[in-house]
């Protein structure tokens, strides 16, 4: 694992992302954070720390509470760790160009077993099945992560489990917009970098 794709696809004499290097200490909780981003397509990164990067997925209609619904999950390049604070608009011509947001964001556990044993989460993203415990903003309660078949570049999908922060009724995508860093919508993200020129 490393964030050598990241790199390679970014100028960072042009782009506001981080560059990356920041170690984290030992000891602490892992994070996870979701971040909406307004690119050519919409989409919501969800974003898991393993092994010192930000594992990522691509979720089209970002994740639900709601356990029935399975939510397709793209898996994407690592990326560094201090890309968990980014928010802001990546410019026109630039890789993934548009605005992001951090939608939600904080510690989660790595939950995953296998046959009844708990396993690490790197083991368990080998594995292509992953359950997590959010302790975010928005986002409570279990996760799990499931690919779809064996090849390396299979889809995943993103689904609630079924416990007590499952909620059919909630709908944070739609209900929650604001960042959870600004407290700002998409819009005036986009509008502030507009207005910095
Ligand atoms: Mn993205």
């Amino acid at each position: 694992m490393g964030t050598g794709d990241y790199a390679a696809k970014r100028d960072f004499e042009r782009t506001p992302e981080p560059e990356g290097g920041k170690r984290r200490k030992g000891g602490k909780r892992p994070i996870f954070v979701v971040q909406e981003h307004d690119a050519s397509q919409l989409h919501y990164d969800f974003r898991l720390e393993i092994d010192g990067v930000l594992k990522s997925w691509a979720v089209p209609k970002g994740p639900s509470t709601d356990p029935r619904e399975k939510r397709l999950a793209t898996p994407t390049e690592d990326h560094p760790l201090d890309y968990a604070e980014f928010e802001g608009v990546i410019p026109e011509g630039e890789y993934g160009a548009g605005t992001v947001l951090v939608w939600d964001t904080g510690a989660y556990e790595n939950i995953s077993e296998k046959d009844g044993e708990p396993i690490e989460a790197a083991e368990a993203l080998k594995k292509g099945h992953l359950s997590v415990r959010l302790f975010g903003k928005k986002l409570e309660g279990g996760y799990t992560l499931v690919r779809m078949g064996d090849a390396a570049d299979a889809d995943w999908l993103l689904i609630k489990m079924r416990d007590d922060e499952a909620d059919a009724r909630r709908n944070p995508v739609s209900t929650e917009p604001e960042s959870v860093l600004s407290g700002r919508t998409i819009e005036e993200i986009a509008q502030a970098a507009e207005d910095d020129g």
